[in-house]
């Protein structure tokens, strides 16, 4: 008799913070599949960018090539995109996928980027309504209505709601007497996010296994906007672990004997200073300083520099955690290196010497050309600078894939650290996206009878045919 799968993905939890929840007791029922269910946790790479549509077009797709960041730049169809509220993916995404099998085939994918091949998502998209509508997708509606028709989850969810906008309010002031910065814009979010669709995306797992869907592939965000509120550390997201634990423990208890279990993370997360904290300045008022004449816009952030009809140029950046594409926005392809130092040598220049910026990249032809500090690293000094933040060998493999995406920005800038935290293009006291911590190494907890090796994954992309080899496995 095959059995079923179910994939849940806990979004933004590093190996490490898994690690350390797990020794301070803050997950007892992972710590219950570890000791007494044959589970182990495994470290694998998730590839740069270390965020979410890029690990999860992998998992889900097996290629995650041309997703350059949480948002980018489409030169061809000049379009900003971007997931979660206001998703613009739909206007590319005949452009990608072509040919995968996706993880999900027939099964159901909920609360996920993607659609990924599923019979269901359950009306449950990744923080965003609209992207689920697919033709094979119930309407939020139906998941919804016969939830809070159940008096025991609306008493449920109204307590938790009460108490966790108490608790965050509480922690909000904490960390502000404490001279902290909580970014305030994801308070409310995750507070919402935290209960509200976690809680309807638990109800829909649940309801996806009764109705017998495999595999079934659900995203769970809270950990993630508690960790980029408040910082990984904090103990805000060590409560959003135990609140992580508690959903493992309903989805396992519902699991019955016909579905297997799988747990993972798509990226981890690092403490960060916002780079407008540490310049003074914002990074599109800096950038418009070195391209006079140039109308800088920040993608979901301010403009800088003259007015449109003005401007003899645009550069358009996208940030995404610790990791800025800079596009030169009036053209249709990226641009070398060779003719973007003939047009703007000042740029990488400048660029390089700033005090928040670790690392630049750009591309000449075939060959990755990188920056840090005074000087063009090369050789040696490449694999040094390198080395500073992951093993050098292979960051660099990872980093040329980055570089050699049409879609990447004709510049690609990565943060600084300074100590443990690493330099954020976006106001978040947590972050990722980039390169460097705990952000590249997220987790897969699986049984150790399965046999899964993750330790040459060097990319979630090829996290895809091993969980889609167990999937089948199981099935026979
Ligand atoms: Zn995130």
């Amino acid at each position: 008799m095959g059995r079923k799968l179910v994939v849940l993905h806990v979004d933004g939890v590093s190996a490490d913070s898994l690690e350390q929840g797990l020794g301070e007791g803050d997950m007892p029922f992972v710590q219950h599949l570890i000791n007494s269910e044959g589970y182990e946790v495994l470290r694998y790479r998730c590839g740069v960018p270390s965020t979410t549509p890029f690990a999860q077009a992998g998992i889900l797709y097996g290629d995650n090539s041309e997703i350059p960041s949480f948002r980018w730049w489409d030169r061809e169809r000049r379009v900003l995109v971007q997931f979660g509220a206001g998703s613009t993916f739909e206007k590319v995404a005949d452009k990608y996928f072509d040919g995968c099998m996706p993880l999900t085939n027939d099964g159901a994918c909920i609360a996920a980027c993607y659609p990924a091949g599923a019979a269901d998502d359950f009306g449950i998209a990744y923080q965003d309504r609209t992207y689920g509508q697919q033709s094979k997708s119930r309407s939020a509606a139906a998941v919804l209505v016969p939830y809070l028709a159940n008096p025991v989850h609306l008493g449920d969810w109204v307590w938790q709601t009460v108490a966790m906008v108490g608790r965050t309010a509480r922690d909000y002031a904490t960390a502000r007497g404490e001279g902290r910065h909580p970014a305030r814009p994801y308070v409310v979010t995750d507070v919402v996010e935290e209960i509200f669709v976690h809680h309807l995306t638990r109800y829909a797992v649940q309801k996806a296994m009764r109705e017998g869907f495999s595999p079934i592939y659900a995203g769970f965000y809270a950990f993630d906007e508690t960790a980029h509120a408040f910082g990984p550390g904090d103990r805000s997201a060590q409560r959003a672990l135990k609140h992580v634990d508690h959903t493992v423990r309903r989805i396992a208890s519902a699991r019955g004997d016909r579905y297997e279990m799988v747990l993972l993370s798509d990226h981890g997360h690092v403490d960060t200073i916002p780079f407008a904290a540490a310049s003074g300045r914002p990074l599109g008022a800096v950038l418009a300083q070195m391209l006079p004449g140039f109308r800088v816009q920040e993608m979901k952030g301010k403009a800088y520099g003259p007015p449109d009809d003005l401007a003899t140029g645009r550069l358009h950046v996208t940030m995404s955690g610790g990791l800025a594409h800079l596009y030169f926005a009036d053209r249709g392809r990226r641009m070398g290196y060779r003719e973007l130092a003939a047009q703007h040598p000042g740029l990488v220049p400048s660029l390089q010497r700033l005090e928040q910026v670790g690392l630049v990249m750009a591309r000449d032809g075939d060959e990755d050309l990188f920056w840090s500090g005074p000087v063009q690293l090369r050789g040696a000094a490449l694999t040094a600078a390198l080395s500073r933040y992951e093993d050098a060998q292979i960051l660099a493999t990872q980093l040329s894939r980055l570089n050699s995406f049409e879609a990447s920005g004709d510049v690609i800038v990565f943060g600084a650290f300074v100590g443990d935290k690493q330099v954020n293009f976006e106001n978040q006291a947590g972050g990722h996206g980039s390169i460097g911590g705990a952000q590249l190494h997220p987790f897969l907890l699986a049984k150790r009878e399965w046999g899964i090796d993750t330790s040459a994954v060097l990319g979630a992309h090829e996290l895809h045919p091993i969980l889609s080899d167990l999937r089948d496995r199981l099935a026979t």
